[in-house]
Formats: C-alpha cells, sequence, structure tokens
C-alpha cells in the first residue's frame, strides 16, 4: 500500500516537504528546493509540564480516565501530540489516585500514544513561601526512596520525570537514584546553595525545572539560585512562555545562557487553562480567567498557575521577538524528546521516527493548527470540525 502523503512547508528550510506515512511510522520524507505555499509543517509538540485543562486536571479528586483523555484530546486541537501529566504535591492517596487514573487512561492505544510518561513535580520540594509555588504546605516532604517506589509502581513504571528541591535532607542519594534508573531528575521549587546545586549536578541532575519561577519574590542580587543555575551548562532548563510567568528580557537572557539546544518550552497550564473568561471555584478558593487567558486567584494579584498551551507558548516567544519560529519550535518538540531520550521516535521528521506532525498556519495570533497526527493517526483535522 502506498504511504498516505503530508505536505506543507518545512518548518526548518522555508522549502517543500512531502512526508509518507505507513502505519505509525514515517516512511520517507522528500524535501525539494522549492517554495511551498501551502500550510506549515511541523513535529508535533511535546509538553513536558501540563498539569490541566479545558477544566479538567490530574490533581483532583475527580481526577478519572476520561478526564484524562478530555485533556488528551483537548491538546490535539491544539498541536500538542504528546504531553508529561504532571502530578504535584498532594497527600500520598491523592498522588497514588492520580497516577492510577493518569495509568489507566494510557491503556488505550490512542490516548496512551500521546502520553509517553508522567512527570512527579514534588512533593519533595521547598517548604518556603515563594520557591514553594501554590503547592499545599501541609503535603510537602522530605524524599523518600520507598514512597517513590509506590508511586513508580502505581504508575507501573511510567514516571519519566521528578523535580525536586536538591537542598532538602536525602535529595542527593535520591537523585543519584532517580539517574541510575534513568529518570530525569530536575531542580525546582528550591532554595538551593551553589554547593547544592553542585551536589545535584554531581548526582545527574539535568534540568532545572520553569525557572524564574516557583522563586522568592526577593532574593539577594547575588549569588542566588537563579543566576547560579543560570551558570550551570550541565543543566537544561525549562521555560513558561505563556506572555505572564516570564517578561521578555528574561526569557532571553535565559535563552541566551542556556542557548536553543538546552532550553524547553513547557505550558505548566493547569486545570483552568483554556476556558472563558470569569470567575470559577477551587481549591485554593476562587480562581478567575482573564480575557487574555491569565488565571489569578479570585481579587488578588497572584498567579494562579499558567491558562496558555504550548502552542501558544511557542507564539507567544515568537511575538515577543525572543525566538525565531524554527527555535521556538524546536524548544517545543526535539529538545524536550532529547531531554526523555525519546528522541530516537520523536520530535523530528525524519524517516524511522514515529509519525507525529502538524500542519498549521502562521497567524496574527500565532500557531493555527490545522491537522494534527499522533502516530500515524488523524486525531485532529480543522476541516472535520
Ligand atoms: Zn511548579
Amino acid at each position: 500500500m502506498a504511504p498516505t502523503r503530508y505536505e506543507g512547508r518545512d518548518v526548518r528550510t522555508g522549502r517543500s516537504i512531502s512526508v509518507g506515512v505507513k502505519g505509525e511510522t514515517i516512511a520517507d520524507v522528500r524535501r525539494e528546493n522549492r517554495a511551498e505555499p501551502g500550510p506549515w509543517i511541523a513535529p508535533a509538540l511535546l509538553d513536558i509540564q501540563l498539569n490541566g485543562f479545558g477544566g479538567y486536571g490530574f490533581n483532583e479528586a475527580e481526577t478519572s480516565t476520561e478526564s484524562v483523555a478530555r485533556v488528551v484530546r483537548s491538546q490535539w486541537r491544539a498541536g500538542i501530540g504528546a504531553f508529561l501529566p504532571t502530578v504535584t504535591t498532594h497527600s500520598r492517596d491523592r498522588m497514588l489516585h492520580s497516577l492510577r487514573a493518569i495509568t489507566a487512561a494510557r491503556r488505550d492505544p490512542l490516548i496512551g500514544g500521546s502520553i509517553p510518561g508522567i512527570h512527579l513535580e514534588g512533593p519533595h520540594i521547598s517548604p518556603l513561601d515563594g520557591p514553594r509555588g501554590a503547592h499545599p504546605l501541609e503535603h510537602v516532604r522530605l524524599p523518600s526512596w520507598d514512597e517513590f517506589l509506590r508511586m513508580q509502581e502505581a504508575a507501573e513504571g511510567g514516571v519519566l520525570l521528578v523535580t525536586l528541591a536538591p537542598e532538602l535532607e536525602g535529595a542527593i542519594p535520591f537523585i543519584e537514584r532517580l539517574a541510575e534508573a534513568g529518570i530525569v531528575a530536575a531542580i525546582g521549587h528550591t532554595n538551593a546553595s551553589a554547593h547544592d546545586l553542585d551536589a545535584a549536578i554531581q548526582a545527574g541532575a539535568r534540568l532545572s525545572t520553569h525557572l524564574g519561577n516557583g522563586a522568592h519574590s526577593l532574593l539577594p542580587r547575588h549569588p542566588n539560585y537563579i543566576w547560579e543555575q543560570l551558570s550551570r551548562d550541565e543543566l537544561d532548563c525549562s521555560v513558561i512562555s505563556d506572555g505572564h510567568h516570564l517578561p521578555a528580557s528574561v526569557l532571553k537572557c535565559i535563552l541566551r545562557c542556556k542557548g536553543v539546544e538546552h532550553t524547553v518550552l513547557i505550558s505548566d497550564a493547569v486545570t483552568h487553562g483554556g476556558l472563558p473568561p470569569g470567575t470559577y471555584p477551587a481549591a485554593a478558593g476562587e480562581v478567575e480567567v482573564a480575557a487574555d487567558g491569565r488565571i489569578s486567584l479570585a481579587g488578588t494579584p497572584y498567579l494562579a498557575g499558567a491558562g496558555a498551551h504550548l502552542g501558544q507558548s511557542v507564539s507567544n516567544l515568537v511575538r515577543m521577538g525572543v525566538a525565531s519560529r524554527q527555535d521556538a519550535l524546536r524548544m517545543a518538540s526535539l529538545n524536550p524528546a532529547r531531554l526523555l531520550a525519546r528522541d530516537d521516535r520523536m520530535g523530528a521528521l525524519d524517516a524511522g521516527k514515529l509519525a507525529s506532525l502538524i500542519q498549521f498556519s502562521w497567524t496574527e495570533e500565532g500557531i493555527r493548527v490545522h491537522r494534527t497526527v499522533v502516530g500515524g493517526q488523524v486525531v485532529f483535522d480543522e476541516g472535520a470540525g
């Protein structure tokens, strides 16, 4: 049988590209040196930090197989072909509940094809106001490998990424064990000293999670844990470019320090992301979604998470003039795939890789997705409604 073909403008070259797909795999790629007027084509986006979207979250008492599947479908519409559902600091029972629901949802081949694994953000984070962010203090606790094993068992081995604070008692041997198990250890929600960071890197830590957020609002000018992490070439860095969490100047400086190859865009979007403007009930009190997508604790200036999906984060970064289209897309596809050691299958349009791609236009608002293909299956088609 002849391969199904997807044609468009290669986002890396601006030239014509035709991707032939057989089954779940890219069978061949034809590149021609001519301008192509049609839509752009790029690898599907990969978000390594997503807490929920469209009214459904991964950390709720109500989190279920169906709610996880709903979030997956909402992401397909936006060009996100895969993501790591992010389970955050809570009671052990609640975290196990979330892990089991996500793991059950992954058993559906189509849904599971969009969830390569899980990100555990906490509960081993700084208890301090500022670094702790919105994680509930009562559930913050010291690293426990036994507890991790129980969580990993509930996830059936699906946890691929763990964010923790390396200054906590027991954190360094914990990071060593993560690294030995092939799980990415990330530094975040931390008050680490330079010494703590060096020990974490030595133990195998590889990422700074949402650098510049989950931090004190006031810090010594230097040294502080933001400069220190910026200066460590061993650490890749993830950033939230929703237009609210970090100003363009900070995004630009992080990008120049780390380089395009070592920066990963994340949405860190929450349950209320993508909902129409209004006030909604939430665990931490009422949450207000503004017309521009900003999500805050109602009646306060405090952000209550990110409202933009990863496609909007890519668009924002380009609109702010911080990165080219090509680089912004790379930071949301190839770079996270490489971090997770999935770049043999994901993050690029090459023969032999998984056929996960998007066809889209650049509009004034940014990316408008026409079609999303995951593992050779069309999971979203604008024309099909
Ligand atoms: Zn966080």
